[in-house]
């Protein structure tokens, strides 16, 4: 449904998403893009872009668990919003986008070289906000094997979380611009 005017979106039409930035968060909103240019508004997005609207499909009740479970993972860990997780949230992310399950939509530089990454659900449209902490590729390593604990549950999130981070903080000599090389894929 169009966020702006309430009528149906269409299946394969193009649409405009959309972040406004909220006070505890952020709210999507998806539009007609005739809707979207048209309609007054206060605010400016905090992103945007346009993408093709695609109807969720029926439950498919023959998808792998492992993949449900990876971007499960994603959504909890986000709601967790732990610091001691975010590198953790980080390569889950860039693994799922190698998985081709999540998309990039936008990717907002913060004045300490951090990166705020938009990624898009594919299938299921979601958006998802995820901090680059730009990880040192020493570290990276480390950082796939707990998410693939994680995933593999041989490790519990408390597990991970506790364990004393060395020198993820003030990274700031990381030297490559956009994204280190992490996993390929989730393991299957
Ligand atoms: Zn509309």
């Amino acid at each position: 449904m169009c966020s702006i005017c309430e009528k149906p979106l269409v299946d394969r039409a193009p649409v405009v998403s959309v972040l406004h930035e909220l006070q505890d968060g952020y709210e999507r909103l998806d539009c007609h893009p005739e809707c979207w240019k048209t309609a007054p508004r206060e605010w400016e997005p905090f992103s945007s872009w346009e993408g093709v609207y695609s109807a969720p499909p029926p439950p498919d009740k023959k998808e792998t668990l492992k993949k449900e479970t990876a971007d499960e993972l994603l959504r909890h860990l986000i709601s967790l919003d732990d610091p001691a997780m975010k590198n953790v949230v980080y390569v889950l992310a860039v693994m799922l986008e190698r998985s081709k399950i999540l998309v990039e939509r936008d990717a907002k530089e913060q004045p300490d070289r951090t990166i705020i990454r938009i990624y898009e659900h594919r299938r299921t449209g979601e958006s998802f906000i995820v901090l680059d902490p730009r990880i040192r590729l020493e570290n990276l390593s480390d950082v796939q094997s707990e998410v693939v604990a994680l995933l593999s549950g041989t490790k519990t999130l408390g597990e991970v979380s506790s364990k004393p981070e060395d020198s993820a903080e003030g990274n700031t000599e990381a030297t490559t611009n956009g994204k280190e090389e992490p996993a390929t894929a989730p393991a299957e």
